[in-house]
């Protein structure tokens, strides 16, 4: 399977290369040249498959010749060795947990499944892969703990300072080996920035291979379409229509799911559910897109003012505004109204949000105002501890802290303060 580049102007790539480069060299993403339907057999007898095999079924195409069957099977036993429970909490509205993985974030699949592709890659050569990564929150811990020890590569990961939570900040700064943390002074478009002005740099292109461990990573966004796939075989049995709501921020995990639905999978709808930075449910309503700098919510890993995926989705749907429009549907929500939604549903069901699962829900909410026998999923992207002071201060209820988070806690943190993008480039280049 080859990729090419949405800006057109770069040679097509093996999966291999355009998970090692990243972005293409005329700055484009990579997209797969072709995404062929699983056969309809598939989406009948998913029921019976385990996640490993709908996993391996789902991705095989993209890397075929780049890794060995064997080798791939390895990988998703590896990357996918936790739970993905779809939990019931109201009638025709359930929530998919995404946040059983080691930082409980939903990008440790992702994560885990690039820096295992990588390292194998980087194993075949003798140079390092350098990865510089920026992170509105969750990425960053789901990097730091997927690449933590694997042999070739080094992670330098960008966080804006003050803008990401203490258990967020711990799981990134305090792992050492070969992951750094880079404390920016600014906003996380300014660390987006700076990690673009990285890649086109000539003078640390000539002295590293710098690859992204974003979601525009082929390797990183991909996988994440098996979180629709396992959701479907638990829905199945239903028979009723599907609804995703997805908590979007750099619109890498609903892609994903767009893809899943281009591979056959039966969906009626996705809902793109957004905090302020609603540059996408604008763009749905005029279709004018309008990016702009970012505000910072409570449900900080969406911060984003400038999707970088969103390319990618108007891509699949070839620039047609009315077909997508027939699959996708964005609203927006405020800080005031997320925290009354994970207050309603705490009261109403006992079940815990954080404040992005509530922004899905939401979402959901308002697509089934009109579409009310659509069964709803709504994605739980982090577990609650990881937004503990506005769940607590919200809920106004204590949570209990579960072991994985609580080790990172008692730990030092460890990170380098910069303000400038000259900074980031002197640290690389270890002057
Ligand atoms: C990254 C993240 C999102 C947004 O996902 P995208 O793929 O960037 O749209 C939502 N919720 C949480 C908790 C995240 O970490």
């Amino acid at each position: 399977m080859n990729f090419y580049s949405l800006n057109k102007k770069a040679p097509k790539v093996s999966f291999k290369d355009a998970v090692v480069k990243g972005i293409a060299p005329d700055r484009g993403l990579y997209f797969p040249e072709k995404i062929t339907p699983l056969p309809a057999t598939f989406f009948e007898e998913i029921d019976s498959l385990s996640n490993y095999e709908i996993a391996f079924e789902a991705i095989h195409q993209f890397v075929c010749e780049d890794i060995s069957q064997n080798k791939l099977n390895t990988i998703l036993e590896d990357v996918l060795d936790f739970d993905f429970p779809v939990i019931e909490i109201e009638d025709n509205i359930a929530t998919l947990e995404l946040f059983h993985g080691p930082t409980m974030a939903f990008k440790d699949v992702g994560a885990r499944f690039m820096a295992r592709c990588l390292g194998h890659f980087s194993k075949e050569k003798s140079n390092e892969v350098t990865v510089l990564v920026a992170t509105s929150g969750d990425t960053g811990g789901a990097v730091a703990n997927g690449f933590l020890g694997v042999e070739g590569v080094n992670v330098v990961i960008l966080y804006p300072s003050g803008k990401v939570s203490d258990i967020q900040e711990r799981q990134l700064t305090t792992l050492g080996q070969n992951i750094a943390a880079l404390e920016v002074d600014g906003t996380f478009d300014d660390c987006q920035k700076m990690v673009k002005t990285a890649f086109l740099d000539a003078e640390l292109l000539e002295n590293m291979q710098l690859t992204s461990a974003n979601s525009i990573n082929v390797a990183r966004w991909l996988p994440q379409l098996f979180y629709f796939l396992f959701t479907y075989k638990q829905l199945k049995s239903k028979n009723k229509e599907i609804v995703f709501s997805v908590p979007s921020g750099n619109f890498g995990n609903i892609c994903a799911g767009m893809v899943a639905q281009k591979l056959g999978m039966p969906v009626t709808q996705f809902v793109a559910s957004t905090n302020v930075n609603d540059t996408v449910p604008q763009f749905m309503r005029t279709q004018n897109y309008k990016p702009k700098p970012s505000t910072a919510t409570i449900s900080n890993a969406m911060d984003v003012g400038d999707p970088s995926n969103f390319i990618r989705i108007r891509h699949l749907y070839k620039d047609n505004f009315d077909m997508l429009k027939q699959n996708l549907s964005s609203y927006s929500f405020t800080d005031a109204e997320t925290k009354e939604a994970m207050l309603k549903i705490y009261k109403e069901s006992g079940y815990i949000t954080d404040p992005h699962g509530a922004v899905g829900y939401l979402g959901l909410k308002k697509f089934k105002e009109e579409h009310p026998s659509a069964y709803g999923i709504f994605l739980e992207t982090a577990h609650p501890v990881k937004f503990l002071d506005v769940v607590e201060e919200t809920l106004g209820k204590s949570l209990e802290i579960p072991p994985q988070i609580q080790k990172v806690m008692d730990k030092e943190k460890n990170s380098i303060k910069i303000s400038t993008y000259k900074e980031v480039k002197d640290y690389l280049l270890g002057r």
